[in-house]
């Protein structure tokens, strides 16, 4: 396929040689992957910013989930297909927790307000929530390599800042963003421009935005200005989506990307762009 430009973005590292001059070094070869014709390469400079997700993408919130629907269905003695039904309705998430909790008072006829059930299930997920050692390992490296990294999660304050305390995950990233905490939610580009900001950085300089939710991580992303790594966890990309510009199935190879990004050619982007003009 013939292209009229792709775009090929470099993150170089600023620093000083020992005569005290600004050293521009780049860690492996500039490269773009395309066919046919292309007329014209655009090298891009991304200042090394990454904005993670965090659940399922840094955290299993899935299994975290599935572990505190089982003790709630023991602790309630709630009937067959409960716990079937508590995974259905909870949608990975995606749903409000207002109304999930309300759904469950109604349906299993609790006693407590939902107020309650839901004030329980904050102070018991982040018991329940594991960050896996090679991950934290991971996001050690990258900021070992210069990278600023930050969490932007949507949720409330305690049960999101509790998983990325308990997990470690406080030590091994520069900043966070919750959106109950700052009254933005993901996809609006606010919220990763305040993560931006809690690195010292702004979106201009660009950026990686990594997460497993199409809209939220990817397309909010993309709006913000920042390239996009969707973490598919072995998933269909929606078809309806403009696509991401990169796939991977896990976390720990999506921390990986960034670290190549000098490499990275973004020629679906750059023709998005274009047409977009
Ligand atoms: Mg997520």
């Amino acid at each position: 396929m013939d292209r009229d430009e792709i775009l090929v973005w470099i993150s170089p590292k600023i620093g000083k040689n020992r005569r005290g001059r600004t050293k521009i070094s780049l860690a492996g070869p500039v490269a773009a992957a395309a066919t046919g014709t292309v007329r014209a390469i655009r090298l891009l400079a991304m200042q090394r910013l990454a904005l993670f997700d965090l659940d399922n993408t840094l955290v299993d919130r899935s299994e975290a989930f599935r572990r505190w629907a089982v003790e709630f269905c023991a602790d309630h003695e709630l009937p067959d297909g409960a716990l079937a039904w508590l995974i259905a309705t909870d949608r990975d998430g995606a749903v409000p927790r207002d109304w999930f909790f309300g759904k469950v008072t109604e349906r299993f006829e609790l006693a407590a307000p939902a107020e309650e059930t839901w004030r329980r299930y904050r102070r018991r997920m982040p018991e329940l929530v594991s960050c896996r050692p090679e991950v934290l390992a991971s996001l050690a490296l990258l900021r070992d390599d210069g990278w600023r990294v930050a969490i932007v999660t949507n949720g409330q304050v305690d049960n999101q800042l509790g998983k990325i305390m308990r997990t470690g995950l406080d030590q091994c990233v520069d900043a966070w963003t919750v959106s109950g905490e700052v009254g933005i939610r993901k996809p609006a580009r606010e919220i990763f421009e305040a993560a931006a900001r809690g690195c010292g950085l702004d979106l201009l300089g660009g950026g990686w935005t990594i997460g497993d939710s199409p809209v939220l991580d990817v397309e909010g992303g993309r709006a913000a200005g920042l390239a996009t790594l969707w973490v598919s966890r072995g998933k269909e990309w929606p078809a309806e989506l403009a696509p991401p510009d990169r796939t991977v199935t896990d976390v720990v190879a999506a921390v990986q990307v960034p670290a190549g990004s000098r490499t990275v050619c973004a020629a679906e982007r750059s023709r998005r762009q274009r047409a977009d003009r």
